[in-house]
């Protein structure tokens, strides 16, 4: 019984490889209450409130995070840089400084519904995959009421190199910001005048007539101004077919952004260069 026990475990690992989700304790026992504050941002964007409700009881457990309440599909956005995490409904950051940080009950619902279609445009960024290195501010995904939470909330838990701590210190002295961090490659390759660029991960793509459909990550106008998305936002472009044939498009990784460079001219868009997703 043992040794299958330690095989079950064993591919739990496996499955998260460096990066496993930290686990809270469940257990009635009270949890470590020091007041210990570590710089973060803000990890939601926009109208939020929040109590301290770490350590509080439940049936059964200790609630091991802080519960922030905030409209479905408020983003998300990374509280410190480190390696990103997910699994479905829940992300987890392994912080380059040594803290870790989990939330969960991530937006399961096609926006405006109570679906649960677990759509993951909805509930995560657009660029992410296991193991990316995430900056601070950056976008991760969107508030909602997945799993068993009554309302939309982000569970919020954090933890020290040493052990789960109350994460609202931390909070109360955070860094709010008003858009996700400015993550754009090869930013310099700013749009020509009157160009502008979109950062957009593909989602469909039909090779005749060359229609292009994606999720916006960024905008960049010709004054090298960025603008961040914080809401999931769906664009189509169509490619001249010239273009088409030079792109390999049907192997562009889903996750990684193309840059779209465009102009337009009174009602029309008309495509003047795009940048293949880096691998
Ligand atoms: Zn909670």
């Amino acid at each position: 019984m043992i040794s299958v026990l330690m095989i079950a475990a064993g591919q739990v690992w496996a499955a998260y490889g460096k990066f496993p989700p930290p686990v809270a304790p469940y257990s009635t026992k009270s949890l470590n209450t020091a007041r210990v504050k570590m710089p973060i941002i803000f990890p939601l964007i926009g109208g939020n409130n929040y109590s301290d409700d770490f350590n509080a009881h439940r049936s059964g457990h200790r609630h091991t995070g802080i519960d922030i309440k905030a409209p479905k599909m408020t983003a998300i956005v990374a509280p410190f840089k480190g390696t990103f995490g997910n699994k479905v409904h829940s992300f987890w950051i392994y912080g380059d400084y040594g803290w870790k940080c989990l939330g969960t009950h991530l937006n399961d619902d096609t926006p405006g519904t109570n679906d649960g279609k677990n759509n993951f445009d909805f509930m995560f960024a657009p660029n992410l995959n296991f193991g990316d290195h995430v900056e601070a501010g950056q976008l991760i995904g969107y508030v909602g009421n997945s799993g068993d939470a009554t309302g939309p909330h982000l569970h919020f838990e954090m933890y020290s190199p040493v052990g789960i701590r109350d994460p609202y210190p931390s909070l109360q002295h955070a860094m709010h910001i008003s858009s996700p961090s400015r993550i754009i490659r090869n930013l310099n390759e700013k749009p020509e005048h009157k160009e502008e660029r979109y950062e957009v991960c593909k989602r469909n793509w039909i090779h005749l007539g060359g229609s292009f459909y994606g999720i916006l990550l960024a905008k960049q106008y010709d004054t090298g101004r960025v603008i961040t998305v914080k809401h999931p936002s769906f664009v189509t472009f169509s490619f001249a077919q010239d273009l088409v044939e030079k792109l390999d498009i049907d192997s562009w990784p889903t996750n990684r952004p193309a840059s779209i460079y465009f102009r337009r001219e009174g009602e029309k868009v008309v495509v003047t260069k795009v940048v293949p997703p880096d691998n």
